[in-house]
């Protein structure tokens, strides 16, 4: 019997701001390799949630795993060097670089042609790969910072509302090439837009005033009673 077992574990997970509790005991596991979801209204903690993942913000209690290897009290960098990349809700690229210097600045290790191309195609900026960065329309270079952070070679990848101020067809295509990562790397993504959840087909976990209130299929949070009154039916 094949056994799997969760690559990023989340337990009773808190996170305070003097008395206000921002993250209340949130228990989840993000599966290896799959495609993972984190929605819920303004304020609901999912930017303080991925910080804790990603080791800019201190868990007050609670664990999480990576792995064997607990990284809750661990230093960004040390995470990062562990596989876990992030990408911030605001873009932040090196502006005087093309995209392809963009890529290699960003690679932990030296990228091969073939690498670079396959992670140029993936973001859909093949055809500016020498375009200088500054010169990028908003939408590629929220791509290119995606693209950015896949050059770290990352096991998994957490990303801050990717589509913030992306058309609709700039959104479509976004959640098209994140659904091309499944079974390459665990993706953990913020989301504000349903169109683009129902899209990605994740495992979605609904935050709400800091604490879970579902997780599940879309479908299974779409039909969700509460979900519906606090999220999706306002
Ligand atoms: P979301 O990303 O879901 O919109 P956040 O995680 O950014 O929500 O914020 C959750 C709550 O925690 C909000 O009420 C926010 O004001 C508060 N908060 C976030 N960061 C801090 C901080 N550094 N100090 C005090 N309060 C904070
Ligand atoms: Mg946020």
């Amino acid at each position: 019997m094949t056994v799997t077992i969760p690559l990023l574990s989340l337990r009773n997970v808190s996170r305070s701001f003097g008395t206000f509790k921002a993250v209340t005991d949130v228990s989840e596991d993000f599966g290896p390799e799959e495609l993972n979801c984190i929605i819920g209204p303004n304020g609901a903690g999912k930017s303080t949630l991925l910080n804790m993942i990603c080791g800019t913000l201190a868990v007050s209690s609670g664990s999480i795993h990576f792995g064997d290897e607990s990284i809750g009290g661990m230093s960004g960098d040390k995470i990062a060097r562990l596989g876990i990349a992030r990408k911030f809700q605001v873009p932040s690229v090196f502006p005087s670089l093309s995209v392809v210097e963009n890529f290699h600045v960003s690679a932990s290790n030296a990228l091969s042609a073939n690498e670079l191309d396959e992670i140029l195609s993936t973001v859909n900026l093949s055809v500016d790969r020498d375009t200088t960065a500054s010169e990028l329309p908003h939408g590629k270079k929220q791509w290119l910072e995606i693209g950015m952070a896949l050059s770290m070679q990352p096991k998994v990848l957490l990303l801050d509302e990717p589509t913030a101020g992306l058309s609709v067809d700039e959104t479509r295509a976004t959640s098209e090439f994140l659904r091309t990562l499944r079974g390459k790397v665990t993706v953990v993504v913020i989301e504000h837009d349903m169109a683009f959840v129902r899209d990605l087909k994740a495992h979605t976990m609904v935050l709400h005033h800091g604490k879970v209130i579902a997780s599940g299929s879309f479908e299974d949070i779409e039909n969700n009673d509460l979900v519906r009154d606090v999220y999706l039916g306002r």
